[in-house]
């Protein structure tokens, strides 16, 4: 999905894509893998194979806007709904000051790195 914002002029060349956290595979509380009791008669394997597929088209679209000079926001579903959701104020401050600030890229929420541990 893409969403040119009001305050989004296209003189800014911004983009915003708004991403659904389970099509697009976000790494979040919104996303896993199908079970094989959920897949609706789609196996699996069919599954990963389209949700990785649905990943790897995002990935080559965001550069592609990069290419030709666009900025790109990924705004992502678990950024807007859930109990973990932010709150309004603070997204729309993130991306006007994006907006503002020349920068090229941005996701909101702004990627974790649990994983990552100095020791
Ligand atoms: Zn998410």
């Amino acid at each position: 999905m893409i969403w040119f914002s009001p305050f989004s002029p296209i003189k800014s060349r911004a983009v915003i894509f708004v991403n659904g956290c389970f099509w697009h595979m976000h790494q979040c509380r919104f996303f896993q893998f199908p079970v094989s009791s959920s897949t609706k008669g789609r196996g699996p394997q069919w599954w990963r194979e389209k949700l990785i597929g649905n990943r790897q088209r995002d990935l080559e679209n965001i550069e592609k806007c990069r290419e030709l000079g666009w900025r790109v926001l990924l705004l992502w579903e678990c950024a807007l709904k859930g109990t973990e959701k932010l709150p309004e104020l603070q997204v729309l401050q993130e991306i006007t000051q994006w907006l503002e600030s020349g920068s090229h890229y941005l996701e909101i929420p702004f990627p974790s790195h649990e994983n990552t541990q100095n020791s």
